[in-house]
C-alpha cells in the first residue's frame, strides 16, 4: 500500500504545467502507480478547467496533439541491465512513463551502490538518475540546497523520518537532513529528481557526490 504522497502543492504545479521537465516525470510516474493521486490529479484538473474557461482562449502548439500521441505509442524502455544476475522479482521494464528516456548503465558508486543517469527527451538540462543500493546499506548524511524529489521503484528504505516501500513518493528540501537505510530484506531501486544540488556531508560524501556530478 502507498502511504507517502506528493502534496497538494506539487499536484496543483503538476496540473498547472509549470513543473521542470524531471519533476514532472517523477509525478508521472508516481501517478502512473497511485489511483488515489490519479483521483486528486482529475479534482484539480477540473477545478484548473474551470479556472480556465474565465480565460481568454490560448492556442495550442499546432504539433501538440501529434506529440501527445508519440509519447504515448513510445515503446516502454527495457531495464535489461537490471534483470541480467538479479533476482526475478526485480523489476523487467521501467514506468511507461519513463518511454522516451534513455537509462544509462548501472555504475558503481560505493560499495553495495550504483546509480545510472536518466536522460530526459528535449530535456537535457534535468538532473535525474537512479540509485540502486543493496539491502541493509546505507547513504551517506546529505541534504538538497533546493528540492529533491524521491520515488521508490522497488523494495523499501527508512530515513528515519519515515518508513518508504514501493509506490511511495517523498518530497526533501534544505530543511531536511536525512540519511536513508535501506530494508535488510533486499536492495532498494528509487528515481530521483534534483533542482539544486544534493550536499553530502564529510569528505567520503562529497567524493560521491562528485562523481555522480551533483
Ligand atoms: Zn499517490
Amino acid at each position: 500500500m502507498i502511504r507517502h504522497h506528493p502534496d497538494d502543492a506539487l499536484m496543483l504545479a503538476h496540473a498547472a504545467g509549470t513543473l521542470g521537465a524531471g519533476h514532472r516525470l517523477l509525478l508521472d510516474v508516481h501517478l502512473e502507480g497511485c489511483a488515489h493521486c490519479r483521483e486528486r490529479l482529475q479534482r484539480l484538473d477540473a477545478l484548473g478547467g474551470v479556472l480556465l474557461d474565465q480565460l481568454a482562449p490560448a492556442e495550442l502548439a499546432p504539433d501538440a496533439l501529434e506529440r501527445t500521441l508519440a509519447r504515448i505509442d513510445a515503446p516502454q524502455p527495457q531495464a535489461a541491465a537490471l534483470a541480467q544476475g538479479a533476482k526475478p522479482q526485480l523489476p523487467t521494464a521501467w514506468p511507461r512513463a519513463m518511454a522516451g528516456c534513455n537509462v544509462s548503465r548501472w555504475r558503481w558508486m560505493g560499495p553495495g551502490m550504483y546509480w545510472n543517469r536518466v536522460t530526459l527527451p528535449d530535456a537535457d538540462d534535468a538532473n535525474v538518475f537512479m540509485l540502486r543500493i543493496g539491502a541493509g546499506r546505507m547513504l551517506p548524511q546529505h541534504t538538497h540546497s533546493n528540492s529533491e524529489l524521491t520515488q521508490v521503484l522497488y523494495g523499501a528504505f527508512d530515513d528515519g523520518r519515515s518508513a518508504f516501500a514501493e509506490g511511495d513518493f517523498d518530497e526533501t528540501d534544505a530543511a531536511i537532513r536525512h540519511q536513508p537505510v535501506v530494508n535488510t530484506g533486499g536492495e532498494c531501486i528509487c528515481l530521483a529528481s534534483v533542482e539544486g544540488k544534493v550536499l553530502f556531508e564529510g569528505w567520503l560524501a562529497r567524493t560521491m557526490g562528485a562523481m555522480i556530478g551533483m
